[in-house]
């Protein structure tokens, strides 16, 4: 499967860096403790594209974490670097991308709690996880056909405002139907990981043939999960190894999908011109 891997580009003294990173980030989530996934990590995840992107997609409580202070006080990358001025609340006309008015403060006896799924800066947890998953991950390729060939990782999360944040959050969830909980997810890179993403699009857009009474008739089958002799062992083997009962489990993911996810239209603007 073509991988790329960011981490073939960093030197030895970096790659030890991130073995130190992981350990820290393993005794976290060992201890819960987040005093045990050392600041200094964190930040330099926050300011490093090519440092241990594993912290953009273990979990959207790790992701919170990355973005907490030594005062245990949680504020995006573009309100740490921000003016007071830059915290601002959705109003009924207005749409910032910031649930509510946020705030930073200097010690941690001021810090109160945030806003439920929100930062103390008011940005709502899973677009801001969101878009650190896809600064992390996303590599890109020049338009300029002298550089093909040449694989870049993105850069500037600093400078994303929350709108602009929200506008490619949104914009991703609509068209595809993935959310930010598919994609943050401990087996990113692993085949598995990959199929399930392009199971629950493909599930999103038979859903919406179907709401638009389309005359499409779509079956997806699993043909290898009707397989019943395998050893109850073998299967244990497999589910270690994704090998043997990978049909099994991504008929069953199949299954679990139709029974609880549900999908809506893509929501569209009414057009201007209608003839
Ligand atoms: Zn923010």
């Amino acid at each position: 499967m073509p991988v790329v891997s960011l981490r073939f580009a960093l030197g030895t003294a970096h790659s030890n860096y991130i073995l130190d990173g992981l350990k820290s980030l393993d005794i976290y989530l060992k201890t819960n403790n987040p005093k045990d996934f050392r600041p200094t990590f964190r930040k330099k995840t926050c300011k490093d594209v090519h440092y241990f992107p594993d912290a953009s997609f273990t979990s959207l409580d790790v992701s919170r974490l990355i973005f907490e202070s030594n005062q245990a006080q949680t504020l995006c990358e573009y309100h740490r670097k921000g003016k007071a001025n830059t915290f601002k609340a959705d109003t009924v006309t207005e749409l910032w991308s910031m649930g509510f008015k946020g705030k930073s403060v200097s010690t941690a006896t001021e810090v109160t709690p945030p806003q439920e799924g929100h930062l103390h800066c008011g940005c709502p947890i899973r677009e801001v996880a969101m878009e650190f998953f896809l600064w992390k991950t996303t590599c890109g390729l020049s338009s300029n056909p002298g550089l093909a060939g040449w694989i870049y990782a993105m850069k500037e999360l600093a400078k994303q405002k929350p709108s602009t944040r929200s506008f490619w959050n949104k914009s991703i969830r609509n068209y595809t139907g993935l959310q930010a909980e598919d994609l943050i997810s401990p087996d990113y890179g692993s085949d598995l990981f990959e199929l399930c993403i392009t199971l629950i699009q493909l599930h999103t857009q038979i859903q919406r043939l179907r709401i638009l009474d389309a005359p499409v008739v779509v079956h997806v089958l699993f043909p290898d999960a009707d397989n019943g002799n395998i050893e109850a062992a073998m299967v244990e083997y497999g589910i270690e190894a994704e090998v043997i009962t990978k049909a099994v489990q991504l008929e069953k993911y199949w299954k679990e999908l139709n029974a609880k996810r549900s999908v809506i239209p893509l929501p569209l603007i009414t057009p201007t011109r209608k003839d």
